[in-house]
Order: C-alpha cells, then structure tokens, then sequence
C-alpha cells in the first residue's frame, strides 16, 4: 500500500520483491501495526516523506534471506529507527534517537504495509516469543516509545496518561507493574475507554478535562492536542513533568507561568534507541502485557487509518497482508 502523495488514499500496487544490500534482511511481513504516525505523514502533518513511500514502521516479520546477524526463518521486529549514522555527536553519546541523519521506516525508507521488506539488520530486534505476530506488532513503536516516555516520568509514582491508545494501553499496563498509580484520560465522554483503562490497572479513568482525584506526578501525553499541555501541567505537582510521547502535536496555547512554577518541567521525547527497544522488548518478554489489536487486511489499510483517525480504535490497528 502505497503513498504517492500526501493527503491522498494509499494505493494498493503490485511490486517486484525488493532486492536485500550488504546487512539488509529481506522481510516477509507477518503484521504491521498502525501507528498515529503513519496517520501524520499520510495526512501531511510531517513533513517531506520519501515519495513514493510505503508507510508502516511496527512490522513483524519472519526473515527470509539474512545476512550476518539473522538467519532465514528468524522472526524479527523492525520499528521506527531504520538507520543513524553512528558518527555524529548524539550517535557518539548514546543518543542516536536524536541522529540528524537518521533515516525512518515507513518515512525515509519503505517500511511494513507490504508483503516484502527490507531492513538494515542492526535495527531490528527479536520479538519474545509470548506474543503471537499480530500481538507483537504494537509492541515496536506504541510500547517502545510509551517506554522511553515513561523512563522521562523518572521515579513518579502517581501517573497520569493522556490519550488511551495504543501506547497507553501497554504502558499502563508496564506502570503498574512497576508499583505506580495511573490515572487514565480519555476524549470527555468515552465510558469504554474508560472502562478499558479501569480493566487494565488503572485506579482512576475520566475525561481529560476532569480534574484526578489526586495530583500526578507525572503526566504522559499521547494524544497529538497540544491544549493537552496546560491541562496536564494544571494536574501535576510540584517537581511533576509533563512528557509528551508524539511525534507530532497541534500548538500549545499560552499559559501562565504559575503553572511552570514549582519545578515543573515539559518536555518531549523523540524516536528510539536500539537500547529502549532492547530493553522494554526484554521486559514484554518478562511480563506479559494484554495487547488489545483490531485486525485490517493489508489491502483495507486507509480504512484502518480512518478508523485511527476517527477515534475508534480499542487498543491497535494491525494490518495482516
Ligand atoms: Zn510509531
Ligand atoms: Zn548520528
């Protein structure tokens, strides 16, 4: 499925399987699950994809023809990071998240609503065997970078999630475990998020523009509304940070600087580390998170997008060629 230009349907076209390079694998998509993301960059909110692209950056795919690091019929996971330069001053310090050449699956390169891909080997991962492909899939952008937003909320005890998405559903899930109290937000009104989020640990689930019952100590964004800020930052404590997960978000309206006052901190995060994935990939291998999926043939991706872009998706889209 393929996007030829933005703010326009994917198209469904049939390609010759891609040729692997020197440390590429070449791929059979299993399932690619569909992140906020894909939903930017086709609705043309990130700016200058490859075009044509083919979007997808949450495959799981079973290699069939590796180089030196996998071997042919090893399952793999291929997420958002396809390739940094390992030179630069970020690379050099552990923060090739942060590569000002770094390239994008389903961005810079093609990525997973496919048949057939391509990865650089050293960027992909293996995927723990607990979860079946579709399950999996979430796993490598949604519960990765919700893993890396929740390491900014340092040691919070008291956490508060906006937006109860794909990402929120596994990090609320990973909170808990970890002994903190989540708080979930949903759109007002949304009684089955709520209850969804009541179901997977949550101590609290209301609209976003109700007020906790406690104060968070950190509040985690999700959702891409930038009015989120202020609302998020007036429920959190002194010393408390606000984190935003997405890639993209609407702007942020002003807002008294009492309410930065106290130490509070706002903050972003931005891509991955093979290290996060590395290590929340090991911790999903450990404890076993509940992956709430909606299945879409690959062929009906802009109807899983619309769903994503309508609201109503419980857990994650995940497209199966
Ligand atoms: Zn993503
Ligand atoms: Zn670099």
């Amino acid at each position: 499925m393929v996007l030829h230009e933005q703010r326009t349907p994917l198209r469904l076209e049939d390609r010759p399987a891609p040729e692997p390079g020197p440390g590429q694998v070449l791929l059979r998509v299993r399932a690619c699950a569909v992140c906020r993301t894909d939903l930017h960059i086709v609705d043309g909110e990130l700016p200058r994809p490859k075009l044509p692209v083919i979007p997808g950056h949450q495959i799981v795919a079973t290699v069939e023809q590796g180089d030196r690091r996998f071997a042919a019929g090893e399952r793999v996971g291929v997420p958002w990071l396809g390739w940094t330069d390992g030179t630069c001053r970020f690379c050099r310090t552990g923060r090739e998240n942060l590569c000002d050449q770094a390239r994008f699956t389903g961005y810079d390169l093609d990525g997973g609503y496919a048949e057939m891909a391509l990865a650089d080997e050293r960027y992909c991962f293996p995927v723990p065997d607990s979860y079946d492909d579709l399950q999996a899939a979430p796993l490598l952008c949604a519960g990765l970078i919700g893993y890396r937003t929740l390491r900014f909320a340092g040691d919070a005890e008291r956490i508060g999630l906006y937006g109860f998405g794909a990402a929120a559903h596994l990090i609320a899930q990973v909170a808990v475990h970890q002994g903190r109290r989540v708080f979930a937000f949903t759109r007002p009104g949304d009684a089955e998020g709520q209850r969804f989020a009541r179901e997977l640990g949550a101590v609290w689930a209301g609209g976003s523009d109700e007020k906790p019952p406690d104060e968070l100590d950190a509040a985690l964004i999700f959702a891409p509304v930038g009015a989120l800020v202020p609302v998020a930052l007036r429920a959190t404590s002194k010393g408390g940070t606000v984190v935003a997960g997405g890639i993209h978000m609407s702007d942020i309206p002003s807002f008294p600087y009492e309410m930065l006052w106290g130490e509070r901190s706002v903050r972003s995060v931005a891509n991955l580390t093979r290290r996060d994935g590395e290590e929340f990939l090991l911790l999903a291998g450990q404890t076993k998170l509940s992956v709430e999926v909606q299945r879409f043939p690959l062929e009906e991706a802009n109807a899983a997008l619309q769903a994503l872009r309508q609201g109503q998706v419980r857990g994650a889209a995940v497209l199966v060629p």
